[in-house]
């Protein structure tokens, strides 16, 4: 490689300069200015080069920069960028086929971003039920915009933006009968991350899924599955309900799906796929022709049995290696989305210690909670590296 994008000349300090001038303060940055990436691979400002253990925030689902991505992008990039929803453009209609063909067989609304998306599937439930109430368990995050805010009961993520969405009701997911209570025939849905990842990589029960399907079943009202960060294969198959067992009526899908462009997407089973008409929804740059033509490249690699397989296996050697590591307390998961809780806490620490003294890329999701999500296309030797990593931290 010898010519750099200009971005990269920039060093770590300038960018820290510069964004505590000009960037509105939202997020906890690590000190680390990423310029490269590879597979599980990036590399900074100095060109140090770093194990990638969280993908992105399982956005880099075929890891960074795979060549038939970048190869789709380009390609479509100079054919055409964009055209809007006011004519037909090949990708975002051969996507949306591919997405309901190997999902829930009904239709799809692209849009951007997991928010959106959630957007999309509150205003599809109340179209189909209006005024109905929407069902969502303790421990969830659906996303940041007012809708997808409302229905992530987070009182710290909440409580300075209120007034919210009418017509939230939350349930306890470990009380399976709670959610029989809680639905009834005011209810337009339930939304639920069938695995709650940004709250530590929390499994919902079979038990309740069930019971969720059933009092869906029994009152009309939609089940929807927020399949944002479970989508895509991260799970071991494509959508995590396939491994599950319990379909929903809808789900929603966005980060690993443009495998690092930005793209979101809403599926509903044939009995919600003609609720929306005309008027109802809309976004200028859902469907995208460059976006789209990422998410069809990453699907040709994820939408695959072998591939799919090797996440499981992989998902399963991560997971036992995190369980023997010192110091761990509990280990949860399926297939590459794991997290460890730490005996000692101290977790938000541990993940600034393994980017400066390990070179790895994690996240605390907590004061005792470290979250693992590499790329999909992750090697065993890598995951060994990654938990040698951790051990010499941990040990
Ligand atoms: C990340 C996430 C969202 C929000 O997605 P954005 O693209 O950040 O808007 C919604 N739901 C789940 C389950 C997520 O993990």
């Amino acid at each position: 490689m010898t010519s750099r994008p200009a971005t990269a000349q920039a060093s770590l300090a300038d960018l820290q300069g510069l964004a505590e001038r000009s960037v509105m303060d939202t997020y906890a940055r690590a000190p680390v200015a990423f310029v490269r990436g590879e597979g599980c691979q990036l590399w900074d400002d100095e060109g140090v080069a770093y194990l990638d253990f969280l993908a992105g925030v399982a956005v880099c689902s075929v890891g960074h920069c795979h060549p038939a991505v970048v190869e789709a992008i380009q390609r479509q990039a100079k054919l055409l960028m964009h055209a809007s929803n006011l004519c037909y453009t090949a990708p975002a209609i051969e996507l949306a086929g591919r997405l309901a063909a190997g999902s829930l067989d009904g239709k799809v609304f692209l849009c951007n971003s997991g928010a959106e998306a959630v957007e999309a599937a509150i205003k599809l439930a109340r179209r189909a039920r209006p005024a109905g109430d929407i069902v969502v368990f303790h421990g969830a995050f659906h996303g940041r915009t007012y809708g997808a805010l409302s229905a992530t009961p987070q009182e710290a993520k909440q409580a300075p933006f209120a007034p919210l969405l009418e017509g939230i009701v939350v349930c306890d997911p470990d009380r399976p009968e709670a959610i029989a209570e809680a639905v009834g025939p005011g209810t337009a849905a339930v939304l639920i991350e069938p695995v709650q990842c940004e709250t530590g990589i929390h499994p919902i029960e079979h038990e309740t899924l069930l019971a969720a399907r059933a009092a869906c079943d029994e009152h009309g009202a939609a089940l929807i599955f927020d399949e944002v960060q479970t989508g895509v294969g991260r799970s071991g198959a494509l959508w995590a309900f396939q491994r599950l067992g319990v379909i929903p009526d809808a789900l929603t899908s966005a980060k690993g799906l443009g495998g690092g462009m930005p793209i979101g997407a809403l599926v509903a089973g044939p009995r919600l796929a003609d609720v929306l008409r005309p008027g109802d929804h809309g976004s200028t740059f859902g469907g995208n022709p460059v976006a789209c033509a990422a998410a069809l490249a990453v699907l040709d690699i994820v939408d695959d049995e072998h591939f799919l397989a090797c996440v499981r296996e992989r998902g399963e050697r991560l997971a036992e290696g995190l369980r023997a590591l010192p110091g761990v307390g509990e280990q949860r998961g399926l297939g590459l989305m794991q997290a460890i809780d730490l005996h000692a806490g101290g977790a938000p620490e541990l993940a600034t210690r393994a980017l400066a003294e390990q070179r790895l890329v994690v996240n605390a999701t907590g004061p005792a909670t470290i979250r693992l999500e590499p790329p999909l296309t992750v090697s065993n030797d890598q995951i060994d590296d990654a938990l040698a990593r951790l051990r010499a931290l941990l040990g």
